[in-house]
């Protein structure tokens, strides 16, 4: 399987991807959490990255793309893998296409989370408290919420037309979320 979930920051996209990368025996390859152990570790590449991340904005594609290109040639991402906060840019689903094509599979799906706005921003001010990411600011969240529906959210559309789509409501409960997740990808065929 390949597959990617998408969704406005708060919808819960990484906790759901590591459920449905268990389910199905893949890894859960998250940019998010590739910058923020780059960050933590002081490599040049956290260096590079920490700038924008601490300011809201994205890291630019060029050195997301090198990174996710390295990611997803590991052997653990031969047989597939659900990408969670990549693409994030048209430049980047155009270097995604590239990168899956080169090894001669396809995308399966790309699953969205379909969240109410207000809802995720408090869930985010939540998060905030608890895990105390530097990027979690009401300002901040604000500026995430800004890019992403400048550049992120046209990219649902472009997969609509692809007919990969797969729109599950990301409100409710972790697991009823996870139940609706699974009815809904478990008719997707593998290729
Ligand atoms: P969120 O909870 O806002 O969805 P993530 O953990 O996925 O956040 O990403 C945190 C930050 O890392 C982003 O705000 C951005 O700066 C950077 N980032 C993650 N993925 C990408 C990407 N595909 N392109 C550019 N920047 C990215």
């Amino acid at each position: 399987m390949r597959l990617i979930i998408m969704g406005p920051p708060g919808a819960g996209k990484g906790t759901q991807a590591k459920y449905i990368a268990e389910h199905f025996g893949i890894p859960a390859i998250s940019t998010g959490d590739i910058f923020r152990a780059n960050v933590s570790d002081g490599t040049p590449l956290g260096v590079e990255a920490k700038r924008y991340m601490d300011a809201g904005e994205y890291v630019p594609d060029e050195v997301t793309n090198r990174m996710v290109r390295n990611r997803i040639d590991e052997p653990d991402a031969a047989e597939g893998f659900l990408l969670d906060g990549y693409p994030r840019t048209l430049a980047q689903v155009e270097e995604l296409d590239g990168m899956i094509k080169f090894t001669g599979h396809q995308l399966d799906a790309v699953l969205s989370l379909v969240v109410d706005k207000d809802e995720v921003v408090s869930r985010l001010l939540q998060r905030a408290q608890i895990e105390g990411r530097a990027d979690d600011t009401e300002d901040v969240i604000r500026r995430r919420q800004e890019v992403y529906l400048d550049q992120t959210e046209p990219l649902i559309q472009v997969y609509k037309e692809r007919s990969l789509l797969v729109e599950v409501d990301g409100l409710g409960e972790v697991e009823e979320v996870t139940k609706r997740i699974f009815d809904a990808l478990d008719v997707v065929p593998e290729s």
